[in-house]
């Protein structure tokens, strides 16, 4: 099953739980536009590559479309497709005034230069400027993806355009129109999520073990904010190596120090290997994450890593999984999960600190008026417990689990704002 199927799976067994007028589910179960193009890059030695992009635009009755730019070598159509639906959820879950969209591009950007990176980024805006915008759909980074470029095709656009539109784009760079507290976002808002889960669940967070699978943008500051704000203990983490062409676990039974790990880690969250080995880290398998013997686990790398074939592996201890990365759970694991009473916390509720604090960034360029860290963080954290304790209410009220009840609250609140608008 690709991501596409999953996320429509997901969307249907919602969509019949809550009767769902067949018509509208058919327009949420698709994308309402779709873009590919190719982006001819002029490579350093002088030969031309030829890229392809995407841009899918989901929903776009709440407000702009909304969601980032992954440039991966196995991005596909459908991956988007799926990432683009999970954002119109995010969004609504969130109760951020945006709809979904994602884009992308195949291509392992680690393998470009820097002005090669630059002419894809710049490529990528020429092919698809038209479309997109502060008020029609605004992009941002994803894996593979750095403020950097943000910036790059920021400034693409309002080449294009003529004129200053910092709005069109987020995650950019803090000093070209960023948002401070962007960086932490993603990681710091799914420990917002899970210290609201554990006092639900009547847990010490101090008493807590985590183990994580990734350590990029959204695991790092998962793993920082974990240990600062809670107390608990983060076992390992793990990575793609990029010499190797496979992914490696770190862990340290008394507790990694992300700081440290951070400090060996290049721009796309990989570790070095022998640096970690000399610090006295473990090395283990790809896998080794999942059968940690913890209380919680953070996925938060790629889509359906925690499938039919790795649940066999989860600890008996584990009460917890906390979704940092998008679409983790495959819906067969799901239901083992279910049925093993572990607490999930969705996806698209989890991971919804990135784009909240993308929108406070669209906001702070609107107003031209750029706030502090601390009040941008206090007022993700507020968004954040909010956007969960709704979720919580609508699946203590309907018994019904997380994932299902930020379903309802975010088809709910996207069906709304469509019938509002006159478009059923
Ligand atoms: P990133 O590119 O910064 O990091 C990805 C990490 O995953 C890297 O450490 C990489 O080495 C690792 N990785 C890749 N393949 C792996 C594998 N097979 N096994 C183990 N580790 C592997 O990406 P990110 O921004 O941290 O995003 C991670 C996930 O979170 C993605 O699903 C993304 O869509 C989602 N997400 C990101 C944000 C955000 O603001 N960055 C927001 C919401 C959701």
């Amino acid at each position: 099953m690709n991501a596409f199927q999953m996320a429509q799976e997901q969307f249907d067994s919602v969509a019949s739980l809550i009767n769902l007028d067949s018509g509208v589910a058919e327009i949420l179960r698709w994308p309402a536009r779709e873009y590919r193009f190719q982006i001819p890059i002029k490579m350093e030695n002088g030969s031309v590559k030829v890229l392809f992009g995407y841009r899918v635009q989901h929903n776009d009755a709440r407000g702009p479309s909304k969601g980032g730019i992954r440039f991966h070598p196995s991005e596909t159509l459908d991956t988007i497709r799926a990432l683009a639906m999970w954002m119109t959820w995010k969004c609504a879950v969130a109760d951020i005034p945006l709809g979904g969209g994602k884009g992308g591009v195949a291509v392992d950007s680690a393998t470009l230069s820097v002005i090669e990176k630059e002419r894809l980024c710049r490529g990528w805006i020429d092919q698809i400027w038209k479309n997109i915008g502060p008020r029609q759909d605004i992009p941002a980074p994803d894996v593979g993806t750095t403020p950097q470029m943000m910036g790059w095709m920021m400034d693409e656009y309002c080449k294009l355009t003529g004129q200053y539109a910092p709005g069109v784009i987020t995650g950019k760079p803090v000093g070209a129109g960023g948002s401070k507290g962007r960086t932490e976002a993603t990681g710091y808002g799914v420990v917002y999520t899970l210290r609201e889960t554990l006092k639900f669940l009547g847990i010490d967070p101090v008493k807590t073990t985590a183990a994580i699978q990734g350590f990029g943008n959204v695991a790092q500051y998962a793993a920082s904010g974990f240990i600062d704000f809670l107390g608990g203990k983060v076992i390992c983490v793990s990575c793609w190596d990029r010499d190797d062409h496979s992914a490696y676990t770190f862990s340290k039974d008394s507790g990694i120090d992300p700081r440290f790990l951070q400090s060996i880690t290049d721009i796309y969250g990989s570790i070095d290997k022998s640096k970690a080995k000399e610090a006295g880290y473990k090395i283990e398998p790809a896998e080794a994450w999942i059968s940690k013997d913890v209380d919680i686990l953070i996925p938060a790398a790629l889509e359906g890593q925690i499938n039919e074939d790795s649940i066999e592996q989860i600890s008996d201890r584990v009460k917890i999984v906390a979704e940092g990365a998008n679409g983790p759970t495959t819906p067969e694991a799901d239901k083992v999960l279910e049925g093993n009473n572990v607490f999930v916390i969705p996806d698209f509720l989890c991971n919804a600190g990135g784009v909240t604090v993308s929108y406070f960034e669209g906001v702070q360029n609107d107003m031209n008026f750029y706030w502090t860290r601390e009040e941008t963080l206090n007022r993700l954290d507020e968004k954040m417990t909010s956007a969960f304790a709704s979720v919580l209410k609508v699946s203590e009220e309907q018994k019904v689990s997380m994932r299902s009840a930020a379903y309802m609250v975010a088809i709910d609140s996207v069906v709304n704002a469509m019938q509002f608008r006159g478009r059923l």
